[in-house]
């Protein structure tokens, strides 16, 4: 009998087998099929096809879909899902087109299909311009009854007033039954709006004129164009400093590749945060790139999937997720900004974009550029073992000046005129001497909220999480609550201590919200706007932007956010409000991370005419990080950080993998966390190292105490042995103990 072995979005870690009918018979690998499951229909993907004796009970495929996945994705797929020991489903459904996903979900939820969201929304009618969407009731109450995905989703919807469905389901398989149960309770409604007009797709980007390139742009480009027209699948570190123009060297290699008719992937990090990035490729493409985005429709992406798989647009855009994207006849993929820690799921399967980025385009004989001002040291050390060309823009593209960066000691300097200690005296001499020349200003900082803490002065206790070990952070614009910055609890800021009842509450920190209020108040004539997760979700980050773009914001405050790739060219002022916060974490990659924050952010200072100033507050001022940093000289850095990787036995020099379990009851946490260290050591008779159980950073998220077990060996090989005992017992763990394996985990809290 013909059989095929067929991948189904269940988190089940397995492949299901079922019978190819006759009338099927041309079924290859890679091919979209709908298959009877249990009492549903599910669409999945052919791994597959043998002829074999049947076991027990098998089903015929029950039909075959006009468009498959090209087979270099599907054997990729497959190679990935080995890799990171994640269930072969899960790592389908990461590729799968969005409607397949909705279709397979429809017809689990069909019967119970009250609000109507379920499903292909051709079919029912729905106009393109229409999407559904969710929003919280007024209520603020915690419903006890709730699934942790309910609660989940009601948290994500009031934290952001509201969210299109199919983005929901998106994040949470099961979000549609989450949302029908919460408008059951009465704590969210759903309705149809109009859709957003799409960012990205305003055709009336003008098109561009490729500058002449600089030498060191010329000579990066021809090595990189060579490799993509002779098809030779090479990975290059583009090292260029922060306004090198590396993007114009990207757009090269593109053209060489649309010259020889192969298929383009373009990923960056977190695409709504540089919209204008995304617009100077369309601005040189036009419509022969498509970008994929969180805010698509369903159906927009099926269209954009379909029309990358048939070769009708041959260039794909997006953040991680585009590395799935089915390019037909992939020929190179681009990683811009390739330090950047959004390029690592957190959730679900686990991978990194970058790294598989490297294999995908290797095993297609493609060409893998990875760019950056700041290369992960992974990165930076597979170029010094060959494994990767390094080409290395020295200078800005149009010979600007690098900032000049300055290190405030806050040991010695008092504060300025507001009285903030956090608002030192040459930070505020700064700021005032920009907004004179009518130059605008980038303040960083990376703690969103009024106040990061709240305690008593009478008895010293702290405002702290219930469900997290935390402290709640004070926003003050939503109405005076404190909030969990973890689980997005919430509650009004009572007026005495829980515990002593003394009327001494006080606030704690700066946040960014406080900062905003500051600096508004010390600057009257200024405009501040503020960059935060709080202010911002899509559409409105777009907006803050924007407004600085057009010079209506003279200083923008912000996290993370500010740090990212903006090409805003009246900054001349950066100031990093409070540079410690980011060597503090205890993990081994803290010091890099800091070092990339830093320059990454003194990068947005000084990228038109007039020169850039960078003004740093630390109170670490020898900090190997900040002295590196100070000279723009990541090669010292890279140098320094390398040794003492080196000499501690950490990444790049080890393989590392990090066994996450968690439980509501601290000893059954505890407990599973020592039996999978048990296992694997026994396992790996001392060929592993095996490290803890230890608490993780932060002990208890969600209600749910956490531990965490470190594998580590010298390489990937030797490693194995203990991923493949970790995956055999967190199979088997108790239904009340959550785990999960992280292969080259980047976020250790
Ligand atoms: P990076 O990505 O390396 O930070 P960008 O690609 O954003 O740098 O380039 C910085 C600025 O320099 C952009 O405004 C870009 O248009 C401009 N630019 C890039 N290459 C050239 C060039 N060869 N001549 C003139 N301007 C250039
Ligand atoms: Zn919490």
């Amino acid at each position: 009998m013909k059989l095929a072995d067929v991948a189904l979005p269940v988190p089940v870690p397995r492949a299901f087998t079922y019978e190819v009918p006759s009338a099927l018979e041309g079924v290859a690998p890679g091919a979209r099929v709908v298959c009877p499951f249990g009492a549903r229909a599910i669409t999945g993907v052919v791994l597959a096809v043998r002829e074999g004796e049947p076991p027990e009970k098998v089903r015929p495929i029950a039909k075959v879909l006009p468009i498959s996945l090209p087979a270099d994705l599907t054997s990729f797929l497959v190679e990935l899902s080995q890799y990171y020991f994640a269930p072969i489903g899960e790592v389908f459904r990461l590729a799968m087109p969005p409607l397949d996903r909705e279709t397979a979900e429809s017809t689990i939820r069909a019967k119970s299909d009250t609000l109507g969201l379920f499903g292909d929304e051709e079919a029912k009618g729905l106009s393109a311009k229409k999407i559904q969407w969710a929003e919280p009731t007024a209520g603020t109450e915690e419903p006890s009854k709730l699934s942790a995905q309910a609660r989940a989703v009601l948290a994500h919807l009031r934290a952001h007033g509201g969210y299109p469905v199919a983005r929901l389901v998106e994040k949470w398989g099961n979000a549609r039954a989450a949302i029908e149960k919460l408008s059951e309770l009465g704590l969210v409604r759903v309705t149809t709006r109009d859709k957003e007009p799409d960012p990205f797709f305003d055709t009336t980007v003008p098109r561009d004129v490729p500058p002449v390139l600089n030498p060191a742009q010329e000579e990066a480009t021809r090595a990189i164009c060579a490799a993509v027209t002779a098809g030779d699948p090479r990975t290059f570190l583009l090292h260029g400093v922060t306004g090198s123009g590396k993007t114009e060297v990207y757009m090269r290699a593109i053209d060489a590749a649309k010259a020889r008719g192969v298929g383009v992937i373009v990923l960056v990090p977190e695409i709504s945060l540089t919209p204008q990035l995304v617009s100077r490729y369309r601005a040189r493409f036009g419509d022969g790139v498509c970008v994929l985005h969180s805010a698509l429709t369903a159906r927009e992406r099926y269209t954009m999937w379909s029309r990358l798989r048939a070769g009708e647009v041959d260039v794909a855009i997006g953040a991680r997720s585009a590395l799935f994207a089915p390019v037909k006849d992939l020929g190179l993929i681009v990683v811009d900004e390739e330090h950047d820690s959004s390029f690592k799921q957190e959730e679900g399967v686990r991978y990194h974009a970058r790294d598989m980025a490297i294999l995908r385009a290797f095993r297609r004989g493609g060409v893998c550029v990875l760019g950056s001002a700041t290369p992960s040291l992974e990165t930076v050390h597979l170029a010094r073992t060959g494994k990767a060309d390094k080409l290395v823009l020295a200078a800005r593209a149009r010979a600007q000046e690098m900032p000049a960066v300055e290190i405030v000691d806050m040991r010695r300097t008092g504060a300025g005129p507001t009285g903030d200690k956090k608002l030192t005296i040459p930070l505020h001499r700064a700021i005032e001497k920009t907004l004179e020349k009518k130059e605008q200003i980038i303040l960083f900082l990376n703690r969103r909220g009024f106040s990061p803490s709240v305690r008593c002065h009478a008895c010293g206790e702290l405002v702290v999480c219930p469900n997290c070990s935390v402290a709640l952070t004070f926003h003050k614009g939503r109405s005076r609550v404190v909030r969990c910055h973890y689980c997005d609890h919430e509650e009004p800021l009572l007026e005495r201590c829980a515990k002593c009842k003394a009327p001494a509450l006080e606030l704690e920190g700066l946040g960014t919200e406080k900062l905003e209020e500051t600096l508004a108040a010390a600057f009257p004539e200024a405009k501040v706007a503020r960059l935060d997760r709080d202010v911002a979700s899509g559409k409105a980050i777009e907006r803050v932007i924007e407004r600085v773009r057009s010079r209506e914001v003279d200083v923008l405050v912000g996290t993370q956010m500010v740090t990212k790739g903006h090409d805003l060219p009246f900054v001349t002022l950066v100031g990093v409000i409070n540079a410690d916060a980011a060597l503090s974490i205890p993990d081994f990659r803290a010091a890099e991370r800091a070092f990339q924050l830093l320059v990454q952010v003194a990068g947005r200072a000084g990228r038109g005419d007039a020169p850039g100033r960078v003004v740093v507050q630390t109170y670490d001022p020898s900090h190997h990080a900040l002295v590196f940093a100070l000279q723009h000289d990541t090669e010292g850095f890279v140098e320094r950080e390398l040794r003492d990787r080196r000499e501690l036995g950490y990444p790049p020099y080890s393989r590392m993998a990090l066994v996450r379990i968690d439980a509501v009851d601290e000893e059954v946490a505890k407990g599973a966390a020592e039996s999978v260290a048990a296992t694997v050591r026994r396992a790996t008779r001392g060929e592993v190292d095996v490290l803890g159980p230890a608490p993780a950073p932060i002990a208890r998220v969600r209600g749910r105490f956490r531990f965490r077990v470190m594998l580590r060996a010298p390489d990937r090989k030797k490693l194995r042995p203990g991923l493949v005992a970790a995956a055999h017992v967190l199979e088997a763990l108790p239904r009340n103990v959550r785990g999960v394996l992280d292969v080259d985990p980047v976020q250790l809290l």
